[in-house]
């Protein structure tokens, strides 16, 4: 019985070398609508980009304002080659390639890539930064052309190497610049310290001892300088992301932007990135584990004080507390750069702890904060999406007609789509349920419009498979082929058995709607969507008070789902609640019909007129 294993894990093994490198899906290929959504964001915003457009500025050197353009290019690449590998896209390839020409071409003698004039590299904004996604991108393109192009990849992993070493040469120990890498840029270092992830990379494809170094030269600067990023003391300490501010600062700090650009530790992107690279090198050195107890602590507070029901975290792009304070109107809410580090974030932490609740909060964070960022079209990301009001265009950013979210937002469906299910070849682990292939099995679902999920199996012989049981999902059942599997929520439900082709797994998930309070408001979410009321859905004031009575109980059976009433929104529910300031209504004894949509569909038509709502005032007595 042993052979059809054996057969199956070489099936895997040959198609992980054909998957030509950066991020695996595992020969997932997701259908149904969120399979078209992707397909939509691939065709119209990833293959479409303008590679001279993003290119150019590493040609024209003539950056003076400490901007970031040189971002935009490594973060396309983060997105572009995994997307390249899934779709097969002759042109989204053909831009792959010239684009590392266009790159390659403006390296300088120094390894110098970037666009900042002699003077004014590796010092203040984002010239560091840049440099860190040039890095990624060059070692994704290492890793799409290693096998079907070694010549060029080589090149790119040469280039990658000049330029690390160019760094190493001018803020490294002893650089020729005569200052640290942590006292550049902004952030108080965050943001030239995130380097750390690439410089990893670049380890891991060389085993060249030089950056190992680096890294702990800059792992280094990430915790012991008293003003600098203290990645590790503060958060051992106990104390919250957002609570770092201008802990240990000597100086009297000003309330000036560039004083809190500078030195400020509460930027939620840059320091996750952070945390990033702190964990690529804990398990690499593998004697350092306060590094990882360290990001654990920070994540589980953002879990615990940031986040808000959407999975959305940080006002204008900081930390601020926000689990308290998302009933309120805060500005430039849950940024898409926000949106998609902290998908990236709790991926890592899922890949070295296997506990579930990080694939819960990946779960949430895309169906609602991350899904509602990204246009129905596929075009663009908006730049915030907030829980009341209308969605728009993101801004123009370094004078150029894109921004950071929109080349971040992409890279956000990786995390899902890496999770969907991990099979390592012993075992499938499903983390996400969708209408998909996946390897070795086929899944069908309308998750999460619909409960069930089933799944058949195209494996045969012995193997495990585990399921992600949400912790929300209070009452689970799986049945493999009629049979009932355990399964408690917040977990992993195991089945090891001999798999025949045709076996099935039927899954049904809790899906009952939940209602939450805070400060005299009441929200409500069905499984991982948050829901929302919406003015397409032409049921009145969607700011509408809801009277106390609504406030129990937590369980609401009275939601039933209904057809959306237009393809523009994906889920819609009625029900009847108690809302309204009539008084003549007692403790909501005459309800009203109450018409809602998932979160991500609410304000879909990114205009001004059609608005939406997710926390709803409660009546004051
Ligand atoms: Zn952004």
């Amino acid at each position: 019985m042993k052979r059809p294993l054996i057969l199956f894990s070489i099936v895997l093994a040959a198609m992980r070398v054909f998957a030509l490198g950066g991020e695996d899906f595992g020969g997932v290929k997701l259908k149904g609508r969120l399979g078209a959504r992707l397909d939509s964001m691939i065709e119209r915003q990833v293959a479409a980009i303008d590679v001279d457009y993003i290119t150019s500025p590493f040609l024209a050197k003539t950056e003076k304002k400490f901007w970031w353009q040189t971002e935009f290019w490594g973060k396309w690449m983060h997105s572009a080659v995994p997307y390249a590998n899934y779709s097969k896209s002759a042109k989204l390839n053909d831009a792959i390639d010239y684009s590392v020409e266009r790159i390659l071409s403006s390296q300088e003698p120094s390894g110098y890539i970037g666009n900042y004039p002699q003077e004014l590299r590796c010092s203040e904004g984002w010239d560091v930064w840049g440099m860190k996604y040039t890095m990624m991108g060059l070692i994704h393109y290492y890793d799409y052309r290693k096998s079907t192009k070694p010549e060029k990849a080589k090149l790119a992993l040469d280039a990658c190497k000049r330029l690390c070493e160019y760094l190493i040469a001018e803020i490294g120990p002893q650089g020729r610049r005569g200052v640290e890498l942590w006292k550049t840029g902004n952030w108080s270092g965050y943001a030239s310290s995130s380097v750390l992830e690439p410089v990893m990379w670049l380890y891991y494809r060389t085993s060249e001892k030089k950056y190992l170094d680096f890294a702990t030269y800059i792992v280094k600067g990430m915790i012991e300088p008293e003003e600098g990023p203290r990645l590790v003391d503060l958060a051992l300490k106990g104390i919250g992301v957002s609570a770092r501010n201008r802990y240990g600062r000597k100086d009297n700090p000003s309330n000036a932007w560039s004083y809190v650009c500078k030195y400020g530790r509460r930027k939620a992107y840059e320091m996750m990135s952070c945390y990033q690279g702190l964990i690529e090198y804990a398990q690499t050195v593998k004697n350092r584990p306060e590094l990882i107890e360290a990001a654990l602590f920070s994540a589980r507070d953002i879990v615990k004080n940031e986040l808000n029901i959407a999975g959305g975290c940080a006002s204008s792009e900081e930390w601020f507390g926000g689990a308290t304070k998302q009933h309120l109107p805060y500005l430039r809410l849950q940024e898409t750069c926000v949106t998609t580090t902290w998908m990236r974030f709790c991926q890592k932490l899922l890949e070295i702890t296997d506990d579930p609740k990080w694939a819960d909060e990946i779960e949430k964070t895309f169906y609602n904060a991350y899904l509602g960022s990204l246009r129905k079209d596929g075009t663009e990301f908006a730049s915030y999406t907030p829980l009341s009001g209308s969605r728009y265009h993101g801004m123009h950013h370094c004078y150029m007609h894109t921004d950071c979210c929109n080349a971040n937002g992409p890279r956000g469906f990786l995390c899902f789509m890496k999770n969907v299910c991990r099979n390592d070849g012993k075992s499938a682990t499903f983390n996400f349920y969708a209408s998909a292939l996946v390897d070795g099995f086929e899944m069908y679902s309308l998750y999460p419009a619909a409960n069930f999920v089933r799944i058949v199996s195209r494996t045969k012989g012995p193997f495990k498979v585990r399921l992600r049981v949400p912790s929300w999902s209070e009452k689970t059942s799986i049945r493999v082929n009629g049979q009932t599997v355990n399964a408690s929520p917040g977990s992993y439900a195991v089945i090891e058995r001999e798999w025949e082709l045709g076996d099935i797994i039927e899954v049904n998930f809790d899906l009952r709607v939940k209602s939450h309070t805070l400060a005299g408001n009441i929200a409500f979410t069905r499984g991982p969507v948050a829901l929302a009321r919406d003015n397409r859905l032409g049921d009145g004031d969607v700011s509408e008070v809801f009277r106390t009575a609504s406030l129990s109980p937590k369980v609401l059976e009275s939601f039933a789902q209904v057809v959306p009433p237009s393809d523009d929104i994906w889920m819609a529910f009625s029900a009847v609640l108690p809302v309204g300031m009539n008084h003549a209504n007692p403790d909501g004894k005459f309800s009203s019909q109450v018409m809602f949509c998932d979160y991500a569909s609410a304000g879909g038509l990114w205009q001004r007129s059609n608005y939406y709502r997710v926390w709803f005032p409660v009546e004051r007595r």
